[in-house]
């Protein structure tokens, strides 16, 4: 179990911009003070008391801790240290300081499927570790996928955001709703017994829309997003993966399945043919078709989109909530009001709320 130091975070480290926000916190760039190296940290409001419906528990974080120290792996964002205080509790990371995957492909004229491969071998060997240490992400999608530097020639990958992710016990049976609509998988809707294969149908969605810029199951709210991936209604359309080969699409197939014991693990996606070609005839188409470019740029930008409206949404409901709250007399009762109203306003499936901020669908 990683110390929860004590001391104040700030005698350590100078805290510097944002980096990025989450639901429970900011993200910052860090500077040690006796080295110099820069470094993330993750601020994470902690429960005030039990009544309290803002912020995480402190076991939440308590898991997030052990899960990352237990993925160390080259592709998964590396914890460092761990500061604690009433209110927060600041995890040190890696700075992973090349920007999101999604937002680096869209930067350029054409992706060649072999050099979308590239990407995609490595989100599978750090999820293949993961597994193998029974730890599931339980919210891949574009935003938790980072790359460590972009000016490299080889980019590298980092997974980030364990917030979600569980370490599962041997034997045990283990439910959770929670996840970003557009990338879940049917058993998490269902509310039945999860596995890392949850992971991989996560996957499926992310190749798909790396390969046609369009998102399999989107429906124009949440709740027809749900439905369609319940009813597994998702096709390869014909205009929009006219240069995509077949075998990228059976690699697709064969993690889109609604049976999670008959997809794919991340160990046998490493040996899918469109991962590791068998024929260089196989390699030759890999390397003759592209990834719909024109499309991927519209997803990427209406989904950087979303991210800062609903981010806009949730700074404007914050500060109507504070100039409520400073009119009271007696200002624990209405904080807590405040807290459950922030939380109660979509009816939503409750869970889903959890990962609101960063949610694209
Ligand atoms: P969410 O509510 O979206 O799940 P969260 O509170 O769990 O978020 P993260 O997703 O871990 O927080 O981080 C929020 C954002 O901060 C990320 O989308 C990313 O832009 C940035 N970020 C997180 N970790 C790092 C890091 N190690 N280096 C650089 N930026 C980071």
């Amino acid at each position: 179990m990683a110390v929860f130091k004590p001391e104040n975070v700030e005698d350590f480290y100078e805290i510097g911009e944002v980096l990025g926000s989450g639901h429970f916190g900011q993200v910052r760039q860090v500077r040690d003070r006796a080295s110099g190296s820069l470094w993330a940290g993750k601020f994470l409001k902690i429960r005030k008391n039990a009544y309290s419906r803002l912020g995480l528990d402190r076991s939440s974080v308590e898991q997030e801790v052990e899960i990352l120290q237990t993925v160390q792996h080259a592709s998964i964002v590396t914890l460092r240290d761990v500061f604690e205080s009433r209110a927060e509790v600041v995890l040190i990371l890696e700075l992973v300081s090349g920007g999101e995957l999604f937002d680096f492909i869209a930067e350029k004229e054409n992706l060649l499927e072999s050099e979308a491969i590239e990407f995609m071998k490595q989100i599978l060997e750090g999820l293949k570790f993961m597994h193998s240490k029974n730890v599931a992400h339980f919210d891949l999608k574009p935003e938790n996928i980072m790359l460590s530097d972009k000016v490299l020639p080889h980019p590298k990958i980092k997974l980030i955001d364990f917030g979600l992710a569980h370490l599962f016990l041997p034997g045990e049976e283990y439910r959770s709703t929670s996840g970003t609509p557009q990338y879940i998988a049917p058993e998490v809707i269902n509310n039945e017994p999860l596995s890392t294969a949850a992971d991989m149908w996560s996957i499926g969605v992310i190749t798909y829309i790396l390969l046609s810029g369009l998102s399999p199951f989107q429906g124009d709210t949440d709740e027809e997003t749900l439905k369609n991936i319940i009813a597994m209604n998702y096709q390869f359309d014909a205009q929009h993966f006219s240069m995509t080969t077949s075998m990228a699409k059976d690699f697709i197939q064969k993690l889109l399945l609604k049976n999670h014991d008959e997809r794919m693990t991340a160990e046998e996606c490493l040996l899918h043919p469109w991962i590791k070609p068998i024929t260089r005839k196989q390699m030759a188409n890999m390397n003759r078709s592209s990834i719909n470019m024109k499309n991927f740029k519209k997803f990427n930008a209406r989904r950087k989109w979303k991210m800062s409206y609903n981010m806009v949404w949730m700074c404007n409901r914050l500060g109507h909530l504070k100039i409520l709250c400073k009119g009271s007399t007696d200002p624990d009762p209405l904080e807590r009001q405040c807290e459950s109203d922030v939380e109660d306003t979509d009816s939503k499936p409750a869970s889903l709320l959890r990962r609101r901020l960063s949610s694209s669908s």
